[in-house]
Parts: structure tokens; C-alpha cells; sequence
């Protein structure tokens, strides 16, 4: 192929991005996108390895002398949804769906890949990482417990997604805690069933979850400074079969999120309080199932500022801001918890919302976005990345 990303090229990323949508994975079945990525990138001289993390794929290229070394995220996985977008390129997979664009994540590193190793303009390491599992099933924790790290060192490590609602081609940018932590707790209140015109030979499990809920909305409330930010939410309430039946139990599912640890501590220590002591109230008892869930993403500002250098330089001001931290959650944030780096976002225009069945990735950012992964690989390895 020719120059730098010239329309031939970009109508080749846009077709290979639409393939993509055509046949979603979901988590750890990437099996048919992380083969192409494999071959894609072998073909263009990666020393490629397979299998790691399940469908993860990782690709080195080493150029020059330079002895820094910088490694770029994309993931692979698609969402249990059916597509309603009615496009010529929609999911031809029943109940499966780029509704997130990690299908435009994987190509824009393709296209940055084959732009890296055709120009070699840089001097140092540079480690491409695909992988598995970022909606559901921590791929990046599994990358890591598989040894990611140490057989592949890297100095720092980036990640880009991109954002229905910031103009197309857009960067953003967010020091220090960027995306929450979240958590996942089940709590099931233990009553005692029964007729429900009997309701005094019982212990009524409705009446206390329906507490419970309640005076969960106090936690954040009447717990946490106002000027943080945390988010307590009931999603799923699951009890009773029938109107006129008393169930033994209900059970409650909530998501927790909060930037800090100690934030996260203390709302968890108030849930189950506060849980406990209402059902008892009114005679039941709780059973709490508490997992460890994803960590809070935070950016290393000097490593953050590199890359808003690297996007100042390539596009200039008016297309560089920054946005406040956002209370979803990246499962990026295994990476940096081992790493410095940080994690960015590039606007996909107008676009509906991520995980709506109406999404669709904006194939006009492939171009920019992969010119900005190049320039941060030149500008960070380079050393001369400017003020951090
Ligand atoms: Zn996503």
C-alpha cells in the first residue's frame, strides 16, 4: 500500500472494521478476531505471540537502539445484544454486538501497527496488545496472571476508547481517577414464607428488602463528602411467585461505584450495616455474597500529559480537551494498576450511546486515531515527548 493513511487506506480499515461488526465474539471466544489480528501482524513483521489470557494476542516490533519500551491496548470482545441498526454491515450473529466499538479499537492498532512497521520511525520497543474479555471476565487480569508483564516488559502502557457525544476525532483527556471502580454485592434476605393472609406467622422478606432499599439510599448521602463521587444503585430486586404468597427470601443485586479505596471501604462497611440491622428489624436475616469487582482507572498525569502533547501536536487545540472523571468502569484499570500510563478517549461523534442496540463506531476516526497512536509512540520513545 501507499503514503501515510491515504483514502485507499482508510477505505481499507473501514471495510476490515465493518468485517469485524459483521461477527462479534463474545468474551474469551475471540477466536476468529484474534487469528486475523495474529495473521495481520505477522504479516508485517510483529514477532506475534498467541494464547495469552485465552484469545489474547501480543505484538512486539523492536527498531533502532533506543531501550524505552511502550505498549498500546486495544480490546476485541462484543456484548450479548441484538443489533437494531439495520446497517448493510450489522452483526450477523444472532444476539451479538460491537455495541461498545472495540471492533473500531482493534482496527484503529491495525492500522497504527502497519503504519509503525512500514515507516520504523521510532527507536525502542513497541508492544501491541489485544485483548480478550474487557466487558465480562477481566481479560486484563488474565493477561496479567499469565504472565504479560514479565515476558513482555514495557516502560508504560495506553488505551484509547472512543465517545458517542464528543465530536468525531475529538481527544479527551482525564487526570489522576478517570472511571470508577465498581463492585458487585448480592444480598438475600432470609424470612420465614407463608399465606399471605397469615402474614403475622411469618417474616415477611418483601417488607424488609423493600427497607433495605430505602435506607440504601442514604449510604452515599450521608456518608460520603459531597465534593467525591460515588453511586449506590439497586438494579435487580428477585423474590415471590405469586400475589397472595409470602416467599422465604429475596434477593437484592446491587453495583457500588467509587474512585478511591477508601471510598469503596467505607460504602461497603454501610451496605452491610445498614442490611444487617434492617432485616433484623423486622425479624429476617441477610446472607451477603460480595466479590472483588474492577479497580478505579487512574491516569498518571505525567504519562497522560505526553500523550495530550502528542494529541496538541498532531491536531492542535480546539480538537484536545479534558472531561471530568466518569463513574463507569475500564477494566484497563488492571493494567495501570501494574503500569504508568494512562487511558483516553476520542470522540465517535453524534453516535447513539455505547451498549445500545442503535450503536455503531464512527469508521472516519480510524485514521486520526491510529496517526495519534503512531505519534505517541515516536513522541514517547523519542524522550522528547514534551513538558511532563
Ligand atoms: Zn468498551
Amino acid at each position: 500500500m501507499s503514503g501515510e493513511f491515504d483514502a485507499e487506506r482508510l477505505a481499507a480499515y473501514a471495510a476490515l472494521r465493518q468485517h469485524l461488526h459483521r461477527r462479534p465474539e463474545l468474551a474469551y471466544g475471540e477466536h476468529e478476531t484474534s487469528a486475523l489480528v495474529a495473521e495481520k501482524l505477522r504479516g508485517w513483521g510483529f514477532d506475534v505471540a498467541t494464547g495469552i489470557g485465552g484469545t489474547g494476542v501480543v505484538a512486539s516490533l523492536v527498531n533502532g537502539p533506543g531501550a524505552g519500551s511502550i505498549a498500546i491496548r486495544a480490546d476485541m470482545d462484543a456484548l450479548p445484544i441484538t443489533e437494531a441498526t439495520g446497517l448493510p454491515h450489522a452483526s450477523e450473529v444472532a444476539g451479538k454486538m460491537h455495541a461498545c466499538g472495540h471492533d473500531g479499537h482493534t482496527t484503529i492498532l491495525l492500522a497504527a501497527a502497519e503504519e509503525l512497521a512500514r515507516t520504523r520511525d521510532f527507536s525502542g520497543t513497541v508492544r501491541l496488545i489485544f485483548q480478550p474479555a474487557e466487558e465480562d471476565g477481566a481479560g486484563a487480569q488474565r493477561m496479567i496472571d499469565e504472565g504479560l508483564f514479565e515476558r513482555f516488559p514495557v516502560d508504560a502502557m495506553y488505551g484509547l476508547h472512543n465517545w458517542p457525544g464528543v465530536p468525531a476525532g475529538a481527544f479527551r483527556f482525564i487526570d489522576g481517577p478517570a472511571m470508577a471502580a465498581v463492585e458487585l454485592i448480592i444480598i438475600r434476605v432470609l424470612g420465614r414464607g407463608g399465606h399471605g393472609a397469615k402474614p403475622h406467622l411469618t417474616v415477611d422478606p418483601v417488607v424488609a428488602a423493600a427497607s433495605i432499599v430505602m435506607a440504601l439510599q442514604s449510604v452515599v448521602s450521608r456518608n460520603i463528602d459531597p465534593s467525591e463521587t460515588a453511586v449506590v444503585t439497586v438494579g435487580a430486586i428477585h423474590g415471590g411467585i405469586a400475589p397472595n404468597v409470602i416467599p422465604d427470601s429475596v434477593e437484592l443485586q446491587l453495583t457500588v461505584r467509587s474512585f478511591t479505596p477508601e471510598i469503596r471501604d467505607r460504602i461497603k462497611a454501610r451496605i452491610l450495616a445498614i442490611a444487617e440491622a434492617q432485616a433484623q428489624s423486622f425479624g429476617a436475616t441477610t446472607e451477603i455474597f460480595a466479590p472483588p469487582g474492577y479497580p478505579a482507572l487512574t491516569n498518571d498525569p505525567a504519562h497522560n500529559a505526553i500523550a495530550r502533547n502528542t494529541a496538541l501536536r498532531l491536531f492542535g487545540p480546539d480538537r484536545v480537551a479534558a472531561l471530568p472523571p466518569l463513574a463507569v468502569s475500564e477494566d484497563f484499570a488492571y493494567f495501570l494498576a501494574h503500569k504508568p500510563g494512562a487511558y483516553l478517549f476520542v470522540g465517535n461523534g453524534a453516535s447513539a450511546e455505547l451498549h445500545s442496540p442503535a450503536y455503531d463506531f464512527n469508521d472516519a476516526i480510524i485514521g486520526d486515531a491510529a496517526r495519534f497512536w503512531v505519534g505517541l509512540v515516536r513522541d514517547f520513545l523519542s524522550g522528547n515527548a514534551g513538558p511532563v
